[in-house]
C-alpha cells in the first residue's frame, strides 16, 4: 500500500500535536492541516520534514515583556516510531547518515498519511553531525543550507529507501525543499548512462514538482552564496548548469524551486498577483491556504454543528447551512468557548478578565510586519472608547524569532501598554503560544484583531480558525481577508485597500480606522445589538468557515497541481 504513494509533500515545518515543536508558526500549521485533509480525502500523499528533537524553542516572558527562550526536549518515541530505513547524504565531503521516524495522520474514514521525520542524530555521524536536525530555523547560513540539503536531497532518497518509487508530484511546501530538484535530477543522470543535465532532463524534473511559495518580499527567500553552496554540496553534477541554479553568484532556493516546476502557486489572490509582479518570468497561480475544520472547531461548536449541520466534517461546505441555526445555540456555545478561555488566562496570568467584557484577541508570531502594538498607536483615544458600561480586554499570545530583536521588542510594548492601561482595560499576554493555545484563543475571544502591513501577510490563517468558531474578524485587507471581508456581514476591515503598502502605509490612519469601527460599530453592536452580533457570527461560519479550509483546498491542489 505504501508503494502507492503518488504525491509527495515536503515542508521545513509540520505541526501535527501540540506536545510535538516541529513547527514554529502558520506555515508549519498549515503543513499539518495540509496533511490532515489529504488523509480525510484519501489523497496518497506522504510528507517529508525533520525531526527537530529540540523543538524551536519554549517562551518565557519576564513581567517586564523580556522573551526567554528555553530548548524545548520532547520524547520522540511517545509519538513517532523509528523505520527501518536509512538514507544518507554528503556534506562539506562527509556522508552523513539519516533514519526516518513515521507518524501515521490518520483520516476521517481510516485512510492514512505518512509524515517522516529525517533524523541525523546518529551514532555513525560525527557530534556536529548529529545536531542538523535539531533545531527548527536556529543556527547559521551553513546549518541552514544544511538543513535543506537534508530536507530535499535526504527526502527522496529516504522516500526511496522507503520503498515508494511512484511518486508523480513533489509539493515543495515554501523554498526550504528545493534541494530536492538537484536529487531529482542526479536520479535522471544515474538512470542512464547517457543522459546528461539540458533542457530535456529539466523539463523530466519540472513534470513532477509542484512549488507552494509563501513569502511576499524578496528579502524572505532563503539564499546561499555560490561558494557556501559548493563547499557543502561539492561538484555535483546536476548543478552544473549554473543559469539554473545560480545568479550573482547566489543560489535563491525560490528561483530555484520556480526554475524546476510546473506549477507554482501563491496562498491568497493577492499573493498570486504580488509573486507575479516579483517573478513576471513565471505562471503563477493562487490557492487561498485554510484551516483543518475538525481541528480548529471547539467542542462546543462541533456538538452544535452536529445538531444543525449533518456531514459537516465529511462535507466542509455544507457548513454555509450555519445560518439556519437558532441564535441562542450559538451564543450558548460560545459562551462555553469563552468561559474555558477566561478561565485559563486567569489561572495563568491573574488579570482577572470577565466573561462579559467584549474581548479582543490576537495571537501571532510577534514579527514586526504583523504590528501587534497597532491597538496602542494612542492610549487615550483607545482608553476613551472602552468606558466603564462598555468595557474591552484584550488577549495576546505570540513568540518571537529568537534572533528577530524588533518582535521581541513588540511583546514589551505590550506589556508596557498593558500597565498603562492598569485599571482600565485588562490586557493578558499568554505565554508559550502553541497549537493548543491557538485553538483555545481563536475559538474564546469575541472578535479577532489581525493588523498586518499590507502587503506582507501573504494569508494568514489564525482569523479562519476564529471564523470557523464564529468569531468575526476587525482585520486589515490583506491576505486571505481580503477575499473572506463583507463588511458588517462577516466583520470589519480597518483601513482601506489602497491606502498604500509597505513603507507608504500610514499607521496613524490605520489605527484611527481601528478605533473608530471599535467605537461606532463592533462595541455598540456587541453590548446593545446582541442579536445583530450573532448575525455576524453566524455569517462568519456560513461563508468563511465553509470555503477558507484545508477541505476546499486541497481539492484544488488535486485538480490543478497533482492529477494535472
Ligand atoms: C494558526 C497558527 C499560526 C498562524 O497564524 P497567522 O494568523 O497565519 O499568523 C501560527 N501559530 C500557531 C500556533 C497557530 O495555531
Amino acid at each position: 500500500m505504501d508503494r502507492e504513494r503518488s504525491i509527495a509533500y515536503f515542508s521545513m515545518e509540520i505541526g501535527l500535536e501540540t506536545g510535538m515543536p516541529t513547527y514554529a508558526g502558520g506555515l508549519g500549521v498549515l503543513a499539518g492541516d495540509t496533511v490532515r485533509s489529504a488523509a480525510d480525502l484519501k489523497v496518497p500523499m506522504a510528507a517529508v520534514t525533520l525531526l527537530h528533537r529540540k523543538g524551536y524553542f519554549y517562551q518565557k516572558i519576564d513581567p517586564n515583556g523580556v522573551q526567554k527562550e528555553e530548548p524545548e526536549e520532547w520524547v520522540v518515541e511517545d509519538f513517532l516510531h523509528e523505520t527501518k530505513a536509512r538514507a544518507s547524504v554528503n556534506i562539506e565531503g562527509r556522508t552523513v547518515q539519516l533514519r526516518a521516524w513515521r507518524y501515521d495522520v490518520v483520516g476521517m474514514s481510516g485512510f492514512k498519511v505518512p509524515v517522516y521525520f529525517l533524523d541525523a542524530d546518529l551514532p555513525e555521524n560525527t557530534e556536529a553531525d548529529r545536531t542538523f536536525t535539531h533545531f527548527l530555523y536556529g543556527g547559521d547560513l551553513r546549518y541552514r543550507i544544511c538543513q535543506e540539503v537534508i530536507l530535499g536531497i535526504g527526502g527522496v532518497k529516504m522516500l526511496r529507501s522507503l520503498g515508494h518509487h511512484n511518486i508523480k508530484r513533489f509539493h515543495m511546501n515554501e523554498g526550504h525543499a528545493a534541494f530536492l530538484t538537484v536529487e531529482l535530477l542526479e536520479e535522471h543522470l544515474r538512470r542512464d548512462p547517457k543522459n546528461t543535465i539540458d533542457a530535456h532532463a529539466i523539463e523530466e524534473v519540472r513534470k513532477h514538482c509542484v512549488f507552494t511559495t509563501h513569502t511576499p518580499v524578496p528579502a524572505g527567500h532563503d539564499q546561499f552564496p555560490m561558494s557556501l553552496v559548493e563547499k557543502v554540496l561539492g561538484r555535483q553534477p546536476a548543478l552544473e548548469m549554473k543559469e539554473v541554479f545560480y545568479s550573482d553568484h547566489t543560489l535563491n532556493m525560490t528561483n530555484l524551486a520556480l526554475n524546476l516546476s510546473h506549477y507554482v502557486n501563491g496562498v491568497a489572490k493577492k499573493h498570486g498577483e504580488i509573486s507575479r509582479e516579483m517573478f513576471p518570468a513565471y505562471t503563477i497561480d493562487s490557492i487561498t491556504n485554510g484551516v483543518h475544520v475538525a481541528t480548529w472547531t471547539s467542542k462546543p461548536f462541533q456538538e452544535l454543528f452536529d445538531r444543525f449541520i449533518a456531514g459537516w466534517r465529511e462535507d466542509n461546505f455544507s457548513l454555509r447551512y450555519a445560518l439556519g441555526i437558532p441564535k441562542a445555540d450559538v451564543w450558548k456555545a460560545h459562551s462555553e468557548t469563552k468561559h474555558e478561555l477566561m478561565q485559563y488566562v486567569n489561572h495563568e496570568t491573574n488579570t482577572g478578565m470577565d466573561t462579559d467584557v467584549l474581548t479582543l484577541g490576537f495571537a501571532r508570531r510577534a514579527a514586526a510586519y504583523k504590528r501587534a502594538d497597532l491597538l496602542f498607536h494612542d492610549i487615550e483615544r483607545l482608553q476613551k472608547l472602552a468606558s466603564k458600561r462598555t468595557p474591552i480586554q484584550v488577549i495576546y499570545a505570540g513568540k518571537a524569532h529568537p534572533q528577530d530583536q524588533a518582535g521581541k521588542d513588540l511583546i514589551r510594548k505590550i506589556y508596557q501598554a498593558g500597565d498603562a492601561l492598569k485599571g482600565n482595560i485588562k490586557i493578558a499576554y499568554l505565554q508559550n503560544y502553541d497549537m493548543e493555545l491557538g485553538r483555545m484563543i481563536t475559538a474564546g475571544v469575541d472578535l479577532w484583531l489581525n493588523t498586518p502591513e499590507p502587503p506582507l501577510e501573504a494569508s494568514g490563517t489564525s482569523g479562519m480558525k476564529a471564523a470557523l468558531n464564529g468569531v468575526p474578524s476587525l482585520s486589515i485587507l490583506d491576505g486571505w481577508w481580503i477575499e473572506g471581508h463583507v463588511e458588517g456581514v462577516t466583520g470589519w476591515a480597518i483601513g482601506e485597500t489602497d491606502d498604500g503598502e509597505g513603507k507608504n502605509r500610514d499607521r496613524a490612519k490605520d489605527a484611527k480606522s481601528l478605533y473608530d469601527k471599535l467605537e461606532k460599530i463592533v462595541i455598540p453592536m456587541f453590548y446593545r445589538h446582541r442579536d445583530r452580533f450573532i448575525g455576524i457570527m453566524l455569517h462568519s461560519i456560513a461563508l468563511n468557515g465553509s470555503f477558507f479550509n484545508t477541505q476546499r483546498m486541497m481539492q484544488q491542489y488535486v485538480l490543478r497541481a497533482y492529477f494535472h
